[in-house]
Protein backbone atom coordinates (compact mmCIF):
# COMPACT_ATOMS: atom_id res chain seq x y z
CA UNK A 1 0.00 0.00 0.00
CA UNK A 2 1.01 3.70 -0.51
CA UNK A 3 0.50 7.05 1.54
CA UNK A 4 2.17 9.43 -0.87
CA UNK A 5 5.76 8.57 -1.06
CA UNK A 6 5.58 5.66 1.76
CA UNK A 7 5.33 2.35 0.89
CA UNK A 8 4.62 -0.15 3.70
CA UNK A 9 3.34 -3.89 3.52
CA UNK A 10 2.17 -6.31 6.84
CA UNK A 11 4.11 -9.54 7.26
CA UNK A 12 3.57 -12.00 9.59
CA UNK A 13 6.31 -14.01 11.98
CA UNK A 14 3.87 -16.35 12.46
CA UNK A 15 1.62 -17.32 15.00
CA UNK A 16 1.10 -17.13 19.13
CA UNK A 17 -1.68 -18.60 21.46
CA UNK A 18 -2.33 -16.55 24.10
CA UNK A 19 -4.73 -17.47 26.64
CA UNK A 20 -8.46 -16.24 25.93
CA UNK A 21 -9.15 -15.10 29.26
CA UNK A 22 -5.62 -13.20 29.37
CA UNK A 23 -6.42 -11.74 26.11
CA UNK A 24 -10.02 -10.06 27.13
CA UNK A 25 -9.74 -9.08 30.27
CA UNK A 26 -13.02 -8.34 32.50
CA UNK A 27 -15.28 -9.73 28.92
CA UNK A 28 -16.58 -12.86 30.16
CA UNK A 29 -15.87 -16.14 27.75
CA UNK A 30 -19.52 -16.83 26.18
CA UNK A 31 -18.74 -13.19 24.23
CA UNK A 32 -15.03 -13.18 23.58
CA UNK A 33 -15.66 -17.04 22.12
CA UNK A 34 -18.11 -16.50 19.99
CA UNK A 35 -15.42 -14.10 17.83
CA UNK A 36 -12.35 -15.97 18.78
CA UNK A 37 -12.87 -19.67 19.45
CA UNK A 38 -10.36 -20.93 21.72
CA UNK A 39 -8.61 -24.59 21.41
CA UNK A 40 -8.91 -27.65 24.21
CA UNK A 41 -6.25 -25.15 26.50
CA UNK A 42 -8.18 -22.23 26.03
CA UNK A 43 -6.03 -20.53 23.70
CA UNK A 44 -7.13 -17.88 21.07
CA UNK A 45 -5.06 -17.84 17.62
CA UNK A 46 -3.09 -14.48 17.38
CA UNK A 47 -1.24 -13.37 14.41
CA UNK A 48 2.62 -11.11 15.24
CA UNK A 49 2.37 -8.77 12.31
CA UNK A 50 4.83 -6.68 11.16
CA UNK A 51 5.17 -3.49 9.66
CA UNK A 52 7.73 -3.14 7.14
CA UNK A 53 7.93 0.61 5.38
CA UNK A 54 10.02 1.96 2.73
CA UNK A 55 10.05 6.13 3.37
CA UNK A 56 12.80 8.85 2.96
CA UNK A 57 15.30 6.33 1.87
CA UNK A 58 14.79 4.41 4.97
CA UNK A 59 13.86 0.86 5.09
CA UNK A 60 12.24 0.74 8.31
CA UNK A 61 10.58 -2.66 10.29
CA UNK A 62 8.16 -2.23 13.05
CA UNK A 63 8.07 -5.71 15.48
CA UNK A 64 9.89 -8.34 15.12
CA UNK A 65 7.97 -10.91 15.99
CA UNK A 66 8.62 -14.07 18.96
CA UNK A 67 11.51 -14.48 16.67
CA UNK A 68 13.37 -18.57 16.93
CA UNK A 69 15.05 -18.36 20.38
CA UNK A 70 12.28 -20.01 22.10
CA UNK A 71 12.92 -23.86 23.45
CA UNK A 72 10.39 -26.48 22.64
CA UNK A 73 8.93 -26.31 26.08
CA UNK A 74 8.04 -22.67 25.09
CA UNK A 75 7.33 -23.00 21.40
CA UNK A 76 4.94 -25.52 22.74
CA UNK A 77 3.09 -23.22 25.23
CA UNK A 78 2.75 -20.28 22.95
CA UNK A 79 1.76 -22.51 19.95
CA UNK A 80 4.56 -20.66 17.92
CA UNK A 81 5.01 -22.00 14.35
CA UNK A 82 7.31 -19.43 13.00
CA UNK A 83 9.54 -17.37 12.72
CA UNK A 84 8.52 -16.68 9.37
CA UNK A 85 9.71 -13.07 9.76
CA UNK A 86 12.67 -13.28 7.13
CA UNK A 87 10.82 -14.95 5.26
CA UNK A 88 8.57 -12.33 4.41
CA UNK A 89 11.20 -9.70 4.27
CA UNK A 90 12.48 -11.89 1.37
CA UNK A 91 9.33 -12.03 -0.03
CA UNK A 92 9.59 -7.64 -0.32
CA UNK A 93 13.58 -8.39 -1.62
CA UNK A 94 14.60 -7.05 1.74
CA UNK A 95 17.85 -9.03 3.27
CA UNK A 96 18.37 -8.72 6.77
CA UNK A 97 21.36 -6.28 6.40
CA UNK A 98 18.68 -4.14 4.04
CA UNK A 99 17.02 -3.23 7.07
CA UNK A 100 17.70 0.91 8.43
CA UNK A 101 15.77 0.82 11.24
CA UNK A 102 13.48 -1.78 13.82
CA UNK A 103 11.25 -0.20 15.68
CA UNK A 104 9.60 -2.26 19.08
CA UNK A 105 6.07 -0.78 20.29
CA UNK A 106 7.63 -2.41 23.30
CA UNK A 107 9.51 -5.32 24.51
CA UNK A 108 7.30 -8.06 25.70
CA UNK A 109 8.57 -11.03 24.08
CA UNK A 110 6.09 -11.40 20.76
CA UNK A 111 6.90 -7.75 19.75
CA UNK A 112 10.66 -8.08 19.82
CA UNK A 113 11.86 -11.72 20.02
CA UNK A 114 12.75 -11.85 15.89
CA UNK A 115 15.56 -8.57 17.29
CA UNK A 116 18.11 -11.46 17.91
CA UNK A 117 18.78 -14.76 16.45
CA UNK A 118 21.52 -17.48 17.62
CA UNK A 119 24.29 -17.93 15.54
CA UNK A 120 25.98 -21.05 17.39
CA UNK A 121 25.76 -20.48 21.11
CA UNK A 122 25.47 -16.81 20.45
CA UNK A 123 22.66 -14.41 20.61
CA UNK A 124 23.29 -11.89 17.93
CA UNK A 125 21.09 -8.62 16.12
CA UNK A 126 19.33 -9.95 13.82
CA UNK A 127 19.47 -6.99 11.53
CA UNK A 128 23.31 -5.85 11.33
CA UNK A 129 22.92 -2.41 10.23
CA UNK A 130 19.69 -1.27 11.71
CA UNK A 131 19.28 1.11 14.70
CA UNK A 132 16.93 -0.11 17.20
CA UNK A 133 13.92 2.07 18.43
CA UNK A 134 12.58 1.71 21.94
CA UNK A 135 11.06 4.10 24.29
CA UNK A 136 13.37 4.87 27.11
CA UNK A 137 10.72 3.93 29.74
CA UNK A 138 10.33 0.38 28.40
CA UNK A 139 13.86 -0.25 28.11
CA UNK A 140 14.07 0.35 32.12
CA UNK A 141 11.27 -1.29 33.00
CA UNK A 142 12.41 -4.80 31.24
CA UNK A 143 15.92 -4.82 32.53
CA UNK A 144 13.86 -5.03 35.75
CA UNK A 145 10.33 -6.01 35.14
CA UNK A 146 7.49 -6.78 38.39
CA UNK A 147 6.49 -10.12 39.18
CA UNK A 148 3.18 -10.04 37.42
CA UNK A 149 5.06 -9.38 33.63
CA UNK A 150 8.15 -10.97 34.34
CA UNK A 151 6.97 -13.87 32.10
CA UNK A 152 6.58 -11.78 28.93
CA UNK A 153 10.20 -9.62 29.30
CA UNK A 154 13.61 -12.17 27.92
CA UNK A 155 16.75 -10.27 28.03
CA UNK A 156 17.80 -11.94 25.18
CA UNK A 157 15.80 -9.97 22.90
CA UNK A 158 17.19 -6.63 23.72
CA UNK A 159 20.00 -6.96 26.14
CA UNK A 160 22.50 -7.74 23.10
CA UNK A 161 21.26 -5.21 21.16
CA UNK A 162 22.27 -2.42 23.76
CA UNK A 163 25.18 -4.45 24.26
CA UNK A 164 26.21 -3.70 20.54
CA UNK A 165 25.15 0.10 20.93
CA UNK A 166 22.49 -0.66 18.31
CA UNK A 167 19.81 0.68 20.24
CA UNK A 168 18.06 4.32 20.03
CA UNK A 169 16.79 5.02 23.46
CA UNK A 170 13.76 7.81 23.09
CA UNK A 171 11.89 9.34 25.34
CA UNK A 172 8.74 10.26 24.16
CA UNK A 173 6.84 11.03 20.16
CA UNK A 174 9.76 10.88 17.54
CA UNK A 175 9.82 11.43 14.13
CA UNK A 176 11.25 8.71 12.31
CA UNK A 177 11.89 10.21 8.81
CA UNK A 178 8.94 12.95 7.09
CA UNK A 179 5.74 11.32 7.63
CA UNK A 180 6.52 8.36 9.88
CA UNK A 181 6.36 9.07 13.84
CA UNK A 182 6.52 6.83 16.69
CA UNK A 183 3.58 8.22 18.99
CA UNK A 184 3.86 7.29 23.20
CA UNK A 185 0.43 5.88 24.26
CA UNK A 186 0.42 4.48 27.53
CA UNK A 187 -1.87 1.74 28.80
CA UNK A 188 -0.76 -1.64 27.98
CA UNK A 189 2.77 -0.97 29.35
CA UNK A 190 3.91 2.42 30.63
CA UNK A 191 5.57 3.68 27.65
CA UNK A 192 4.37 1.72 24.62
CA UNK A 193 4.46 3.42 21.30
CA UNK A 194 2.33 3.60 18.18
CA UNK A 195 3.21 4.50 14.60
CA UNK A 196 1.52 6.94 12.59
CA UNK A 197 2.00 7.38 8.15
CA UNK A 198 1.02 9.92 6.89
CA UNK A 199 1.55 11.04 3.06
CA UNK A 200 -0.48 12.66 0.46
CA UNK A 201 -3.16 13.45 3.09
CA UNK A 202 -4.05 10.16 4.11
CA UNK A 203 -2.88 8.34 7.49
CA UNK A 204 -2.38 4.61 8.30
CA UNK A 205 -1.94 3.81 12.63
CA UNK A 206 -0.17 1.24 14.07
CA UNK A 207 -2.62 0.62 16.88
CA UNK A 208 0.24 -2.16 18.70
CA UNK A 209 -1.44 -3.64 21.80
CA UNK A 210 -3.51 -0.30 21.90
CA UNK A 211 -5.99 -2.31 19.98
CA UNK A 212 -4.56 -5.62 19.32
CA UNK A 213 -7.11 -7.36 17.05
CA UNK A 214 -10.38 -6.00 15.46
CA UNK A 215 -12.22 -7.85 18.47
CA UNK A 216 -11.05 -5.86 20.68
CA UNK A 217 -12.77 -2.19 19.23
CA UNK A 218 -15.37 -2.42 21.54
CA UNK A 219 -14.54 -0.07 25.01
CA UNK A 220 -14.41 -2.56 27.52
CA UNK A 221 -12.73 -5.34 25.75
CA UNK A 222 -9.13 -4.50 27.00
CA UNK A 223 -6.46 -7.25 27.94
CA UNK A 224 -5.71 -8.96 31.01
CA UNK A 225 -2.32 -8.76 30.11
CA UNK A 226 -2.52 -4.47 30.45
CA UNK A 227 -0.61 -2.75 33.27
CA UNK A 228 -2.95 0.36 32.94
CA UNK A 229 -6.66 -1.06 31.81
CA UNK A 230 -7.82 2.57 32.84
CA UNK A 231 -5.22 4.51 30.26
CA UNK A 232 -5.78 2.03 28.04
CA UNK A 233 -9.51 3.05 28.28
CA UNK A 234 -8.56 6.91 27.95
CA UNK A 235 -6.22 6.34 25.01
CA UNK A 236 -8.74 4.17 22.75
CA UNK A 237 -11.32 6.64 23.44
CA UNK A 238 -9.32 9.26 22.31
CA UNK A 239 -7.31 7.40 18.97
CA UNK A 240 -9.99 5.11 17.86
CA UNK A 241 -12.86 8.17 17.09
CA UNK A 242 -10.20 10.07 15.47
CA UNK A 243 -9.73 7.11 13.38
CA UNK A 244 -12.76 6.88 12.22
CA UNK A 245 -13.48 10.62 12.00
CA UNK A 246 -10.56 10.67 9.23
CA UNK A 247 -10.28 7.78 7.84
CA UNK A 248 -7.43 5.99 8.82
CA UNK A 249 -6.24 2.80 7.99
CA UNK A 250 -6.05 0.94 11.31
CA UNK A 251 -3.16 -1.90 11.08
CA UNK A 252 -3.69 -4.58 13.88
CA UNK A 253 -0.85 -6.31 15.53
CA UNK A 254 -2.29 -9.12 16.13
CA UNK A 255 -5.08 -9.73 14.26
CA UNK A 256 -4.87 -13.10 12.08
CA UNK A 257 -7.72 -11.97 9.95
CA UNK A 258 -7.61 -8.34 9.36
CA UNK A 259 -4.18 -7.10 9.55
CA UNK A 260 -5.63 -3.53 8.13
CA UNK A 261 -9.23 -2.25 8.23
CA UNK A 262 -10.86 1.28 8.08
CA UNK A 263 -13.05 1.67 10.89
CA UNK A 264 -16.58 2.59 10.90
CA UNK A 265 -19.42 3.61 13.11
CA UNK A 266 -22.06 2.13 13.09
CA UNK A 267 -25.38 3.49 14.96
CA UNK A 268 -22.54 3.80 18.24
CA UNK A 269 -20.93 -0.28 17.06
CA UNK A 270 -17.48 0.51 16.08
CA UNK A 271 -16.92 -1.71 13.11
CA UNK A 272 -13.52 -2.84 11.07
CA UNK A 273 -13.97 -2.74 7.47
CA UNK A 274 -11.12 -5.49 5.64
CA UNK A 275 -8.77 -3.83 3.39
CA UNK A 276 -6.25 -5.99 1.45
CA UNK A 277 -2.58 -5.69 1.98
CA UNK A 278 -0.42 -6.62 0.06
ZN1 LIG B 1 2.43 -6.77 24.65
Amino acid sequence: MKLGNIEFHIISDGHVLLDGGAMFGVVPRPLWEKKMPPDGRNRITLSMNCLVIRAGGKRILVETGAGGKMNPKWRDIYGLDGPFLLEGLRSLDLRPEDIDVVVNTHLHFDHCGGNTRLEQDQVVPTFPNARYFVQEGELDHAMRPNERDRASYFPENFAPIAAAGMLSVIEGDHSLTSGVDLIRIPGHTAHMQCVKLTGEGKTAFFFADLVPTTAHLPLPWIMGYDLFPMTTLENKKRWIPEAIREGWIALFAHDAGVPAAYLRDRDGHWEAEPIGVG
